[in-house]
């Protein structure tokens, strides 16, 4: 018999895996490290993300003061003034002065659909540990989008998503996700020789295809989970690229949550990091230029700016023109 979940509680955790999680929870360590009360009052906790995905927080190394620690390679705190640590901060992520950054790190367990899990491994600078479906039998959850991110293809960005599918079409789209994502763990049980109801074998007369090989027929919306770690430094570029309103929804949506994490962990670093990345830009020579004789009051257009088409349309959007 494989271990089968309960029926879910919050709809992204069983009620087993959270009576886990305060198990752990309500334990507690001493240390001569520094600790973030905001994140250790949410650590472990799973944070909903879509229909049946999660973050939640396994461990952390450091704070706000260890940058500025290791900035200043100091001996002990490194720490002055509130001010002058803020500062240096913003400064150091203002000139992309980044190694101080790698000095904090966080481990986060998450559950995810495979497909945004096929993104999100390209980042390549996180140490991963997945759950195996060689091993382990995967439970029947998948990824269907809330009707607002029912989205047809946009007509101008081949990426992109356009006017979200309504009425026949809508439901038309739902049904044919929800039963080909069904009939797909329904074929994946028969193979594996697993009966739905028990979770005990059909057939004793059978042996079932191999894990490793039944888990090909399951669709890229099911459930896979990992440990991720990562330093700081590349959290950040991670989530430069994808809580940026140009990644795909559903890993944005990861990436959002993730940033309040951040705000939580390193509330300097984090709005360092949003005021000069995240809703910050880099201008080419080019479009330095432009908005230099814009303000002198000159007359400006792509014509006559030296700008391609696309790159003078990007301009006027960040300026909001
Ligand atoms: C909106 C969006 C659309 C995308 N579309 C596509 C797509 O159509 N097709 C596709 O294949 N990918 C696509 N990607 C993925 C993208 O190309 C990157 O692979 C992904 O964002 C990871 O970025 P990274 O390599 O900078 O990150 P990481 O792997 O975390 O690397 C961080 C940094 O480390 C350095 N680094 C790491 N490994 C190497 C290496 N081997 N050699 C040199 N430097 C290295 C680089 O400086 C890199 O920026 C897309 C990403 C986004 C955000």
């Amino acid at each position: 018999m494989f271990n089968r979940m309960e029926p879910n509680v919050n709809s992204n955790i069983s009620r087993e895996r959270l009576a886990e999680i305060e198990e752990i929870a309500g334990q507690s360590n001493t240390t001569k490290r520094p600790t973030v009360q905001s994140l250790e009052e949410i650590l472990y906790q799973p944070i909903p993300v879509l229909d049946h995905g999660f973050i939640r927080i396994i461990d952390y190394m450091g704070d706000d003061s260890a940058i500025v620690q290791a900035a200043r390679v100091s001996y002990g705190k490194g720490t002055k003034k509130i001010n002058e640590d803020k500062g240096l901060i913003h400064y150091l992520m203002r000139h992309s002065h980044t190694t101080p950054f790698e000095m904090c790190e966080i481990k986060f367990h998450i559950k995810l659909p495979i497909f945004v899990a096929r993104q999100w491994i390209r980042h390549r600078t996180a140490n991963v540990n997945e759950y195996s479906a060689r091993y382990s039998i995967l439970d029947r959850e998948f990824y269907l989008p809330a009707p607002e991110h029912l989205a047809a293809q946009s007509s101008n960005n081949r990426q992109g998503r356009g006017d979200t599918l309504v009425g026949d079409e809508a439901a038309r789209v739902m049904d044919l996700l929800k039963h080909d994502s069904q009939t797909c763990y329904n074929h994946y049980l028969e193979i594996l020789n697993i009966d739905d109801a028990t979770g005990d074998v059909i057939d004793p007369n059978r042996s079932g295809l191999a894990r490793e090989l039944a888990r090909m027929n399951l669709t890229l919306n099911y459930y896979t989970q990992w440990y991720w770690k990562i330093d700081l430094h590349n959290l950040l570029h991670f989530l430069r690229l994808r809580a940026d309103s140009h990644a795909q929804y559903e890993i944005r949506i990861y990436a959002e949550k993730i940033l309040d994490v951040l705000a939580k962990w390193l509330p300097i670093t984090h709005e360092a990091f949003v005021n000069y990345q995240l809703n910050g830009v880099r201008l080419s020579a080019s479009a330095l230029n432009a908005i230099k004789l814009m303000i002198k009051g000159d007359n400006v257009s792509q014509e006559n700016s030296g700008m391609s088409k696309r790159e003078w349309g990007e301009l006027m959007g960040i300026l909001c023109i």
